[in-house]
């Protein structure tokens, strides 16, 4: 079956990332010292769009379920947390070099994209066969297999084409600090390497004071530090992001109908957001974590392929046992619910966790992409007809950093003046701004760029009869309205109720 083309699947990476950089969405770090590798910085108007996404997933979360409640845990954690979660040992990604080009890569990826390639090339089951074979040997913790495979698969360094490979080896994704200011001796203190311990260890605290009954979920917000061992493809995959966890908590032996649950569930959250759904799927894990005892990912077909935005994970009562051994505090809950089985109450047992685990930055890669939209217009009949190429970001307006844009047609007559009586009206409900700087078509086409759904234009009927019209980014159609009609107009457009209402 053949894909309908979009304007975003012919887009590039570079012209996303350059467009990024311009206005004011993603910025390398520390640029003028030539930019740390795999970290980024989000400028005004990609801060907005992230926070609007994190409110909304938040939301979705927290407001929209019940049985959903919320914390903020901080970065640091008491270093056992991640001998408890199998951290320390085995948070590893196997690398490989390449004796020629002197460049690491993760063995796993390499094999991976070479499954990819006989997808691609229409042998979907060599593929599948390649990835299971290397779920195994990894699972095996067979390093030696692993290069062996690498090496009959004849898979060659994509930068040189050389395939002089060093042993494959595991290394630790964590990132360590100094811990104790008095104790140099101190045990390091790592950056979480994930959200969700925060969440595990404060299990009980949020249980007891919330008064929480099982099933219930707890979601966070934050940032997460991996030592990505390949940092490519822009904020895809950096040292520094951002996680947007929920852990949900069962009773034992129901978290394979919450898994289906959630796993539908936020597969839907992507698409009421607008990301279509021939370019999402699911994909499942072909080596499980050690936690894990089913995991799927969401993909998200960005540029670069279909790649993981979302995992949804069944870890069974591994965190919650591992932390209770460790810390020898009792990590159960008292159901007193009745079993129909028994006739007798559930009683104490350490709950099973679903998780959804989504990068706040992958959300935000993928939304750009999908926003991106390049069309060829015509103006004009006959002789005068001109065509140009219009760049916009076709935005989700409940996101959107601007959601509208006031322009006073001219400078003089009142006009600005007016301007600024809607932007004071209407600036406690959204973000707006004004513009009065060039013409108009200029002042549309920076509004486009940025995803602006909205521009409020004040001209001379304005003064008479205290009507605008409002222009719209996608189809750059106008309509005239009372000004008195703004609030309602905008405010149904960009709500999140018209995300929520899909899930
Ligand atoms: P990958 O296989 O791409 O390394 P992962 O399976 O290790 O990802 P999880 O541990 O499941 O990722 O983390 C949950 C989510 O956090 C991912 O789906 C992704 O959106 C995000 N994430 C993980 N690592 C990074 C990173 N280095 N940069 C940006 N986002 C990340």
């Amino acid at each position: 079956m053949s894909k309908p083309t979009t304007p975003a699947e012919s887009a590039q990476l570079k012209d996303i990332v350059a467009h990024a950089k311009e206005y004011g969405f993603v910025f390398q770090s520390s640029e003028i010292y030539d930019g740390l590798a795999a970290v980024y910085d989000y400028g005004p108007n990609g801060v907005e769009l992230k926070n609007n996404l994190k409110r909304l997933w938040w939301e979705a979360m927290t407001q929209l379920h019940g049985n959903v409640v919320g914390i903020d845990a901080a970065i640091f954690m008491d270093p056992r947390t991640w001998e408890a979660s199998g951290h320390v040992a085995g948070f590893n990604d196997p690398l490989i070099d390449n004796l020629d080009s002197k460049k690491r890569y993760r063995a796993d990826v390499l094999i991976e994209e070479k499954a990819a390639e006989y997808e691609k090339a229409g042998d979907p089951a060599r593929g599948a066969a390649l990835t299971a074979e290397m779920g195994r040997l990894l699972t095996a913790n067979d390093l030696a297999g692993v290069k062996q495979l690498i090496i009959d698969e004849k898979i060659v360094d994509p930068l040189s084409g050389s395939s002089k490979w060093t042993d494959v080896r595991q290394f630790n994704l964590m990132f360590s600090t100094q811990g104790s200011a008095v104790d140099s001796e101190a045990a390091p203190v790592y950056l979480r390497p994930e959200t969700a311990q925060g969440i595990f260890v404060n299990f009980l605290n949020v249980q007891k004071s919330a008064r929480m009954k099982i099933p219930f979920g707890i979601a966070q917000i934050g940032k997460a530090f991996r030592n990505e061992i390949v940092a490519r493809q822009f904020i895809f995959r950096m040292r520094e992001f951002e996680q947007m966890e929920m852990q949900f908590f069962v009773r034992p032996g129901t978290e394979g109908e919450w898994y289906d649950t959630w796993k539908a569930a936020r597969r839907r959250f992507h698409e009421a957001l607008g990301l279509p759904a021939a370019k999402l799927r699911f994909h499942d894990h072909d080596k499980l974590a050690h936690y894990a005892k089913a995991a799927v990912d969401i993909e998200y077909e960005f540029p670069f392929g279909f790649k993981e935005m979302e995992g949804i994970h069944s870890r069974g009562d591994f965190d919650l046992t591992q932390h209770q051994n460790l810390s020898r505090k009792k990590q159960q809950y008292f159901d007193n619910d009745i079993d129909e089985t028994t006739g007798k109450p559930y009683g104490n047992y350490v709950p099973y966790v679903v998780e959804t685990s989504v990068g706040a930055d992958r959300l935000f890669l993928a939304t750009l992409c999908e926003a991106f939209q390049e069309e060829t217009i015509t103006e004009g009949e006959g002789e005068a007809q001109t065509t140009k190429q219009r760049t916009f970001l076709k935005l989700h307006p409940a996101v959107a950093p601007i959601k509208a844009a006031i322009f006073p047609l001219v400078r003089k007559d009142g006009m600005p003046e007016k301007a600024q009586q809607i932007f004071d009206d209407l600036r406690f409900d959204f973000r707006l701004v004004i513009e009065d700087k060039d013409a108009i078509g200029k002042r549309y086409t920076r509004q486009d760029l940025i995803g602006t759904p909205f521009c409020i234009v004040v001209d001379g009927q304005t003064l008479e009869d205290d009507t605008v019209t409002v222009r719209h980014r996608d189809t750059r159609e106008q309509t005239r309205m009372p000004i008195s009609a703004l609030r309602a107009y905008i405010g149904e457009a960009v709500s999140f109720k018209t995300v929520f209402a899909k899930l």
